[in-house]
């Protein structure tokens, strides 16, 4: 049997090896559509010829990357999984920048703004233009328009009265980038394409196109995807319309389509059976998805049988809610006898900001937790000034990154100092950094003279920066973003600036310098697609734009940190020590964990009050509930002030829940339920867990645990005051559980 078709079922299989040129995979979530995708790159590698640098494959997020990137590793090797264009459509289309921008008049060295500039930036223009544009508001439609590849001059004719203003923000917003040589985020898709329309040649070596997650495409990814693939039309997508949950971004659930409509040779395949969740949460989530009734019916059959319902438990509050959850963590890790680890739990939110109190009440407890989709630690004060720093030297034209740092550490330069210079800049119409330069060295001169000790400041700020960038240049390699570091701490004196400033908390701001260090020296597998021999095959007749290997091994890195916080997934890797992952839903897409909380599921927060489209929120829900294999735990205080719809802040419960959740009575109780609920653990682990050997070990020692447990100290933990509202514990399931195994 060949490797790579081992292991997966017979729809997966023809799938994986179909010779039909454009291939269409839709199916639901957890049915291995991820799985076969990748086996499927590994497939026409090794049977159709290709060469992995003639394969473009676009995965959603980072972390979905650097996954494919792993399981293609045991499946084709280290060496040619290295050469593969894989990545986020972001970076790949980075990655073409770089070499080829040149040809459409990209200059060298482009940054990346990340949301934080484009706001800085939109907030001077809207208060220039004496606008009242909310900025947020003026940043989100700015970005649909870029996604839908409008352009201020194609909106100048078509907009209505209420928009002029908005196209008047938006022209002179992309002026300003351009001034600064940035690209925003949907600038380097909007911009790659630009490039491949004018210049095809540049991806006439590839081969064919793979794309996962596709129903989360926008207008212009998918105009990326025929471009990549417009010499061989050949592409495979695997995709769920269930599970379409970016439309507030600008996804296109037509591109499904469209697709079909563009290549009449479109095949589709469907799988039908899913591996990841147990059948009673599987079922949970099916009723949800259904009361969609525009839908069509689907299919879907869990291959784990077994398992308990869904828990919903409500709470009296926020804090209670968890609180709850602590306890309900340490106890199921204690009581699975640690058959559980702190990374097999993930707490899902519908908005970021619904973490903070999960985030302490965490940390009292001693959870070790990460944030996904969170701009945890890349915002924290002393992390992005470093970054900052680092922006300044690998982009000059940087001013918003340049004003971050002009006085921290401080250098005597006040308010006043920097109102002068950034008035000097724009009247000149030079960047800040040309400007700051010519009046330090009497060139220019800035309206009212500078005091003597602000002068003095700039002059070591822009000695700092050019060494900086003379280091860069010495140093020729990925090293780069790390050795910058070490050079900018130190000569800041970093950590005493950190130890003056930050008296109490000095210790953990130092260790954040550490981590970040850490990461800037690992670039060249930080994003799981950068591989320094891994660079975009050359072609024949296009030159390829020649680059420092440090400067790019710096912008490479910034760009990560960017788009990390872009993409909404990054990873701060457990390094084994394992930690429960808290992620928003938009962000876990595609992933999955053994047992899995959703808080807050009332109305307002799921459906969100905000939200446009009721039905995208459903499947946010549905996106959500499949992320879990073993365990899946609903959950909503009672009263959530400022948010309850009621006058003292009382909540209700989300209409999405379906009534084998919600009129869930019964009660398990002592052993009963542990046993019921350890193997039903067991059993969905089994095919979760790596290795048969690891789990069977796992599961022979669960009747000692059991009987330990429950002789000796009797109903230690008694299911009704913990949460567990089982009306029927096996879900659908008929069978009982075996302890014979
Ligand atoms: P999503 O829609 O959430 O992205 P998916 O369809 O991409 O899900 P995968 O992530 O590829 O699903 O697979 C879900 C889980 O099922 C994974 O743990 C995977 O290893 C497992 N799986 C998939 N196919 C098989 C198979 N044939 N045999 C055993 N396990 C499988
Ligand atoms: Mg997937």
């Amino acid at each position: 049997m060949d490797p790579i078709l081992d292991g997966l079922n017979h729809a997966q299989r023809e799938a994986v090896t179909s010779s039909a040129p454009v291939l269409q995979v839709l199916a639901p979530p957890g049915s291995g559509k991820t799985k076969t995708l990748t086996a499927r790159v590994a497939y026409l590698l090794s049977h159709h010829g290709y060469q992995p640098q003639d394969v473009i494959c676009c995965t959603f997020t980072i972390k979905a990357s650097r996954e494919m990137r792993e399981r293609l590793s045991k499946l084709i090797g280290e060496k040619l999984q290295s050469r593969l264009i894989l990545g986020t459509f972001h970076s790949i289309c980075r990655r073409y920048l770089v070499k080829y921008g040149y040809l459409i008049g990209l200059r060298k060295g482009f940054g990346i703004a990340d949301s934080d500039d484009t706001r800085a930036i939109l907030r001077r223009i809207i208060k220039r233009l004496k606008s009242t544009i909310d900025v947020r508001a003026a940043q989100g439609r700015i970005s649909k328009h870029k996604a839908h590849g409008l352009s201020p001059r194609d909106l100048s004719d078509k907009v209505k009265a209420d928009e002029v203003e908005l196209v008047e923000i938006y022209s002179a917003y992309n002026e300003a980038l351009a001034a600064a040589n940035l690209l925003d985020y949907d600038d380097l898709l909007v911009r790659c394409c630009d490039l491949l329309r004018e210049h095809p040649e540049c991806v006439s070596n590839v081969q064919t196109v793979l794309v996962d997650e596709f129903q989360d495409t926008n207008i212009i990814q998918y105009e990326l995807m025929n471009l990549f693939a417009a010499k061989h039309r050949r592409i495979t997508i695997v995709g769920d319309p269930d599970q379409s949950i970016y439309g507030f971004r600008s996804a296109e659930i037509q591109n499904l389509r469209r697709m079909q409509k563009k290549y009449s040779n479109t095949s589709v395949v469907l799988l039908e059976s899913n591996y990841r969740s147990c059948g009673s949460i599987l079922n949970s989530a099916q009723d949800v998805i259904e009361q969609d009734t525009t839908r069509p019916a689907k299919k879907l059959e869990a291959t784990h049988k077994f398992g308990t319902l869904p828990v919903l438990r409500k709470l009296p509050n926020p804090n209670a809610e968890a609180t709850w959850m602590v306890l309900e963590i340490k106890r199921s890790i204690a009581l699975t006898g640690d058959l559980l680890r702190m990374c097999d739990f993930a707490v899902l939110l519908r908005s970021a900001s619904l973490s903070t109190r999960i985030e302490s009440a965490f940390g009292r407890a001693g959870i070790p937790y990460k944030m996904v989709g969170g701009r945890k630690f890349f915002d924290r004060v002393e992390v992005k000034t470093l970054l900052n720093y680092l922006r300044v030297v690998s982009h000059s034209d940087h001013s918003d990154a340049l004003l971050n740092i002009i006085n921290v550490p401080p250098r005597r330069i006040g308010d006043e100092t920097i109102k002068q210079l950034t008035g000097g800049a724009e009247k000149a119409g030079v960047t800040l950094w040309v400007f700051i330069k010519d009046v330090i060295q009497g060139r220019r001169a800035t309206e009212k003279k500078l005091q003597k000790a602000a002068e003095l400041g700039l002059c070591a700020l822009v000695k700092l920066i050019d060494a900086s960038r003379q280091k860069l240049q010495d140093c020729a390699d990925a090293s780069a973003p790390c050795v910058l570091l070490e050079y900018i701490v130190e000569s800041l004196s970093f950590q005493e600036y950190l130890l003056k400033t930050y008296p109490l908390d000095e210790d953990g701001r130092w260790a954040n310098v550490k981590e970040l260090m850490g990461q800037a020296s690992d670039v060249v597998t930080s994003d799981g697609e950068t591989n320094p021999e891994e660079d975009l095959p050359e072609i024949e007749g296009v030159e390829q734009q020649q680059t420092h290997p440090g400067e790019e091994a710096l912008s490479r890195f910034l760009a990560n940190v960017a788009l990390a916080t872009e993409a909404q997934s990054k990873d701060e890797d457990d390094g084994g020590s394992g930690s429960v992952t808290i992620s928003t839903i938009h962000a876990a897409k595609g992933l999955e964990w053994p047992v899995v909380f959703i808080p807050a599921v009332y109305n307002g927060s799921i459906p969100h009050s905000r939200a446009e489209v009721v039905d995208e929120e459903r499947r946010l829900l549905y996106v959500a509930m499949t992320r879990a294999q073993a365990l899946l735990y609903l959950s909503l205080p009672l009263k959530q002030p400022r948010v309850g719809e009621g006058e003292d802040g009382s909540t209700s419960l989300t209409p999405f829940l379906p009534p084998r959740i919600v009129k869930s009575r019964f009660r398990l109780k002592g052993p009963q339920f542990h046993e019921q609920v350890v193997y039903g653990i067991a059993d969905t682990l089994r095919r979760a867990r790596p290795t048969a050997e690891e789990l069977c070990k796992d599961i022979a020692t669960l009747p000692s645990i059991l009987d330990d447990r429950w002789t000796s100290e009797g109903e230690e933990v008694r299911a009704e005051d913990n949460g567990w509202n089982h009306q029927q514990n096996w879900g659908d399931s008929t069978q009982e559980p075996s302890t014979k195994r």
